[in-house]
């Protein structure tokens, strides 16, 4: 097993950036355990199965052959030997990956993949259940968290930036919606983990969030 730091956390706490500067910056691999969620998702759309029909669901697990590579630091997630980390950040990928990752067929597949990314290399791993499930033995776990609105507010400013029309009432009830079904499922919820350490981002920077995470890192090491 290679070293590794679990960080879990609702959606737009900014995990996904902050696991990629403490990877970068102690030379781990990022692993971005969502990507292969939503690539799940994708196939699910792909073959017109609805997300609510855990049978349809199950029926179309087999056929999906996800497997992840790192390209220029960047993890690019591949469905069938395609790459599709250009289809993972739609709404309707959002929405369909928000309930097909309840179902225990789906995160069993998942998380086997996961397990094995983790026993070869040092990585940052980011999602919802890495601190209690993937990877229960990490040096660091995190629980990264955020207001509803920060979150909200991010996740505006990103689609304006993209040009994308939105409202953030919107987003918030969409957040808030998504958190419910991550925190109350009955296959590995999104909890802190009892040694978890919780930082709050809503009033910190990147940068700090970052060092934070970096400097207890460095304190597992001491021990
Ligand atoms: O983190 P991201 O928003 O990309 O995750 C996409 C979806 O995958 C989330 O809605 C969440 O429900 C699910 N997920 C999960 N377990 C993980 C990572 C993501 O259930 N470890």
């Amino acid at each position: 097993m290679g070293s590794s730091i679990a960080i879990d956390g609702p959606a737009g706490a900014g995990k996904s950036t902050i696991a990629k500067i403490v990877s970068k910056k102690l030379g781990f691999i990022y692993i971005d355990t969502g990507a292969m969620y939503r690539a799940m998702a994708v196939h699910m759309i792909r073959n017109g199965v609805s997300g609510d029909d855990s049978a349809e669901v199950e029926k179309n697990i087999d056929s999906a052959d996800i497997s992840i590579g790192h390209e220029d630091g960047e993890q690019v997630v591949f469905l069938n030997g395609e790459n599709v980390n250009g289809q993972l950040r739609t709404e309707q990928v959002s929405a369909m990956a928000s309930k097909t990752s309840a179902n225990a067929k789906v995160r069993e597949k998942l998380v086997e993949l996961q397990r094995k990314q983790a026993k070869t290399t040092d990585v940052v791993m980011d999602g919802r259940d890495i601190g209690t499930v993937v990877l229960p033995d990490s040096q660091l776990k995190v629980y990264l968290t955020a207001g509803t609105r920060v979150r909200a507010e991010r996740r505006y400013k990103e689609m304006i930036a993209k040009g994308e029309n939105c409202n953030i009432d919107e987003i918030e009830a969409d957040i808030k919606e998504r958190d419910h079904r991550d925190m109350t499922r009955e296959n590995s919820p999104l909890k802190k983990a009892d040694d978890a350490v919780e930082i709050d981002s809503s009033y910190m920077t990147i940068e700090e969030v970052a060092d934070k995470i970096i400097s207890l890192y460095r304190e597992t090491e001491k021990k």
